[in-house]
């Protein structure tokens, strides 16, 4: 139940924002996809969620084709994007009713209090989420996200602009998460990578340049830190 990338591309004009980048995921892993702001994640992530058309190429998630068996893929797939879309008039247990009602879950008042626990929502939780601190927001999106129980989790920067306290939470979480589910998180904080993540994927410039488990890479560069390796390799 992981993902399969093979030669997924998207151009925009000449411009080649990922340039036929192939990789596995793997269940029980946690995938760190790294890169400088531009490299082409969140526009590899928007392909694999079916937010947006390759230009060329393939993936799977779960064994589904995102490009032709697009629903049933998705089924498969919890996405926190970039700057989480959330609907801020409407209270925090109204939206992930709402979420948890496209997915037509079964017993979803049970399943809305299990997420707001699982996220830590439960302080905030009879909160509108325009009320809510950065922190409380991203735990909404989170909560959304793992609402249907997805087996693959594609998570854009789910810890960026939250205070060290949230950030120890939600990666704890996010570890909790990933001991049964595929996870590819991005993000810029290497620490974060070295806390949580089995496995690296370093893309620069629309292309991997890194791909291996986060031991693996670090013996290949002579025990150096990953925010050198990332510097190496990226500059
Ligand atoms: P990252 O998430 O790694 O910061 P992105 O995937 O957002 O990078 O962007 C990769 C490249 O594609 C960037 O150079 C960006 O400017 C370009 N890009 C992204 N979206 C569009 C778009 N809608 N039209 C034109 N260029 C885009």
């Amino acid at each position: 139940m992981g993902i399969s990338v093979k030669n997924l591309s998207r151009h925009y004009d000449n411009q080649k924002a990922v340039d036929s980048i192939s990789f596995d995921a793997k269940p029980g892993r946690i995938l760190g996809f790294l890169g400088p702001n531009g490299a082409g994640k969140s526009t590899t992530m928007r392909m694999l969620t079916g937010y947006l058309k390759p230009t060329s190429g393939e993936a799977e998630i779960a064994d589904k084709s995102i490009l032709t068996q697009a629903i049933e893929a998705k089924k498969h797939i919890g996405y926190l994007p970039e700057n989480t879309p959330l609907y801020t008039d409407m209270y925090v247990k109204e939206f992930l009713n709402f979420v948890g009602q496209t997915y037509e879950l079964k017993n979803l008042a049970h399943r809305v209090d299990e997420v707001i626990n699982m996220v830590g929502l439960t302080p905030e939780q009879h909160k509108k989420i325009g009320m809510l601190s950065k922190g409380y927001r991203q735990r909404v999106g989170l909560a959304q996200a793992i609402i249907h129980n997805p087996d693959v989790l594609i998570l854009d920067e789910p810890t960026s602009g939250l205070d060290p306290n949230q950030l120890i939470g939600i990666r704890a979480l996010i570890k909790e998460l990933g001991k049964n589910k595929t996870v590819i998180i991005s993000t810029h904080i290497m620490q974060e990578v070295e806390a949580i993540c089995d496995d690296i994927i370093i893309i620069n410039k629309g292309k991997i340049v890194a791909n291996d488990s986060l031991d693996g890479i670090k013996k290949a560069n002579n025990q150096d830190s990953l925010e050198v390796i990332f510097r190496k390799l990226t500059a």
